[in-house]
């Protein structure tokens, strides 16, 4: 009997077969290879863009990857969530872990570091002052504010990434040389005003066409091709077939507070108490205790397992209050309460089950 091995080189580490259609292209070739290998880049956000731009850095070859994400994987992400399957959803698995699980398995020769953690004002400078470029897979604009100012403070390139409806952006950030956020927004919008995932609804394609532009850029950036970069504000409406390019190249403020001004509000704001968030799309708010504190999931179970139904992983414990409520939490306190937008509910539902 006749077997064949198609597979010769039994080693899958070996980065010329693995990497071979990017070293053929020129641009790239074996140095901007070796550039990508010794690049660090953290992904803010394991969501719809995230999960792409995991994918392609990884794929690409990018040594090191810090996945950063708050949530665990729901139904209602497989359709766009390119990394997740149903197994993860059952069981509740945090995005940044099973992106991890999944992302090692493509490319085991890289170093992943997940993260489950909110990221705020008090944790961004540590998670992402140590890398050359982040990415930015978030849904909101209070986190793109914190990473603009670490970035400015910083001085590391980011690629701001959005998606909603069929319309996408994205535009590539670096300091001293492109406008900032804030030179092109002034400021956070205050939530609800913007149009977001709940009302609008998003479809899978202009994920991957924003998150693929993104990735283009940061593969440009990583390999030293500044030349290349594109220096637009880029805009898509796969629905409308429409695309457009905006000049920002004028849009840098002398009196922008970020990256003039050197002031960096956002990561120097007083989160002097518990922060209460209503959640982008999710029915949920979370609450960010003031201090980060050690709860020992076992121990909560325990206590509420007469209550309702409990479901627990390495990870996180989830508590059905009942059939519409559900209470998430997180080893460092962080807790989601599912199933309602009302900020005063989700605290009395807090101090009922915390009591702190
Ligand atoms: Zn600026």
């Amino acid at each position: 009997m006749n077997t064949i091995n198609l597979h010769n080189d039994a080693d899958h580490t070996s980065s010329s077969n693995r990497y071979s259609r990017q070293l053929l292209f020129a641009p790239i070739g074996a140095t901007g290879q070796a550039k990508l290998a010794a690049a660090r880049v953290a992904i803010v956000g394991m969501g719809a863009l995230g999960t792409v731009l995991s994918n392609h850095m990884a794929r690409a070859g990018v040594g090191f990857l810090r996945l950063i994400d708050r949530d665990f994987v729901e139904q209602s992400n497989l359709q766009r969530q390119m990394l997740y399957d149903e197994a993860d959803a059952d069981a509740s698995e945090p995005k940044a872990m099973a992106a991890a699980k999944r992302l090692q398995q493509a490319n085991s020769a890289i170093t992943l570091e997940p993260i489950v953690i909110d990221l705020n004002a008090l944790n961004a400078e540590s998670l992402l002052s140590d890398v050359d470029l982040i990415l930015d897979g978030t849904d909101n604009f209070s986190v793109r504010f914190l990473i603009n100012d670490v970035s400015a403070k910083h001085r590391i390139p980011w690629i701001y990434g959005g998606a909603v409806s069929s319309r996408g952006v994205s535009l590539t950030i670096i300091p001293g040389t492109t406008p900032c956020l804030r030179c092109m927004f002034g400021q956070s919008p205050a939530q609800g005003t913007a149009e977001t995932c709940d009302t609008a609804g998003v479809i899978g394609p202009i994920i991957h066409t924003v998150a693929s532009h993104q990735s283009t850029e940061a593969l440009k950036l990583l390999v030293g091709a500044h030349e290349q970069l594109n220096r637009k504000m880029v805009h898509w409406d796969l629905w409308h077939n429409q695309h457009a390019a905006v000049d920002v190249s004028k849009a840098r403020k002398a009196d922008c507070p970020a990256c003039a001004l050197e002031r960096y509000e956002y990561l120097e704001q007083d989160l002097g108490e518990d922060t209460i968030q209503t959640l982008c799309g999710r029915n949920s708010v979370q609450i960010q205790p003031l201090q980060a504190g050690s709860f020992h999931l076992e121990e909560w179970a325990a206590k509420w397992e007469p209550l309702g139904r409990i479901e627990l992983n390495p990870f996180l414990l989830k508590f059905h209050i009942n059939e519409t409520l559900t209470l998430v939490l997180f080893p460092d306190g962080r807790i989601l309460i599912q199933g309602t937008n009302d900020p005063s509910q989700a605290k009395s539902l807090y101090s009922r089950y915390i009591g702190m």
